[in-house]
């Protein structure tokens, strides 16, 4: 496994391993076993004759809130431990120096999917997404990428731009990766209080619960308002949104026949946790 600091170093390194399949995954580091199960897949994905980058980046662009960046983890050794072990050929490591020019001035911004979840509670937060990953697409070239469905509004945002500026990539969507009792993995999971983590499994039972509810012909509304108050009922704990939409627009859901998202968003003290499940109504 090569370490390239540098796009100049990249570049370098990728040189040989053209013409084959290149997947290429992102992730902004403190890297767990959700990030390892991206970086296997990849490993499959591109066979014996491909090959595998993955980014270490934490992208500041991203952050909506100064203290959700400073207070990241960032673990780059171990970073780099994981890749090894998951068969990965290059990582890309750079700092945001290396990444972006002082004076950069090109934003990069989808409109419609962005609008709602997440992107309604963190302004640029997606624009600064967009803008990383199409510059990592630019640099690595890859013939495709994998994201978790854990950022389940991220990948449906990043298949629009794939989409609408025609990336010759593929997008693949991973299944979430949970702890045993679970707790969707995050790096920011580290940050939970102990009382927190004991409680944090509940997001993924309350999604189990509705998900019950709603394939045997609850409403939407009801089914967010029963998430809602199961998680509100935590002490400490403050919900950001609970929003039941159409998997693919993310917007209201117009016809039930289709996949539906129920996404969350819960404070549990300072740490924002989100975890989603796809619906079915029963056929
Ligand atoms: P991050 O480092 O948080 O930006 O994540 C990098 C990639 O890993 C994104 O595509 C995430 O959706 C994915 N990811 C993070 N946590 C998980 C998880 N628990 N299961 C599956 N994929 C994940």
């Amino acid at each position: 496994m090569q370490t390239a600091y540098s796009k100049e170093e990249l570049r370098n390194m990728l040189a040989p391993l053209r013409g084959g399949r290149l997947v290429l995954v992102p992730t902004m580091g403190a890297l767990h076993e959700g990030h390892a199960s991206l970086l296997r897949q990849a490993r499959v994905l591109a066979g014996d004759s491909g090959s595998v980058v993955a980014s270490v980046f934490l992208n500041p662009v991203q952050f909506d809130n100064a203290g959700d960046l400073s207070s990241y983890p960032q673990t780059p050794e171990a970073d780099l431990e994981l890749c090894r072990s998951c068969g990965v050929d290059v990582v890309f490591m750079p700092t945001p120096e290396v990444m972006y020019c002082a004076d950069r001035s090109v934003t990069m911004e989808e409109t419609h999917l962005s609008t709602v979840l997440c992107g309604a509670k963190r302004p640029g937060h997606f624009a600064g997404v967009c803008l990383v990953v199409s510059k990592l697409f630019n640099l690595v070239q890859p013939t495709d990428a994998i994201f978790g469905k854990k950022d389940y509004q991220q990948l449906a945002i990043l298949r629009r731009m794939v989409r609408d500026l025609d990336f010759p990539i593929t997008l693949h969507g991973a299944e979430i990766v949970r702890e045993a009792d679970g707790l969707a993995l995050s790096s920011r999971n580290v940050r939970l209080t102990p009382e927190h983590r004991a409680a944090a499994p509940s997001i993924r039972k309350a999604l189990l619960e509705a998900s019950a509810a709603y394939t045997n012909g609850a409403s939407a509304t009801d089914v967010c308002v029963a998430v809602q108050r199961s998680l509100e009922a935590i002490p400490g704990v403050r919900v950001d949104y609970v929003t039941l939409c159409d998997a693919e627009t993310l917007h209201e859901l117009t016809d039930e026949k289709r996949l539906a998202l129920l996404a969350v968003a819960a404070y549990f003290g300072d740490v924002r946790l989100i975890d989603n499940i796809e619906l079915t109504r029963r056929a």
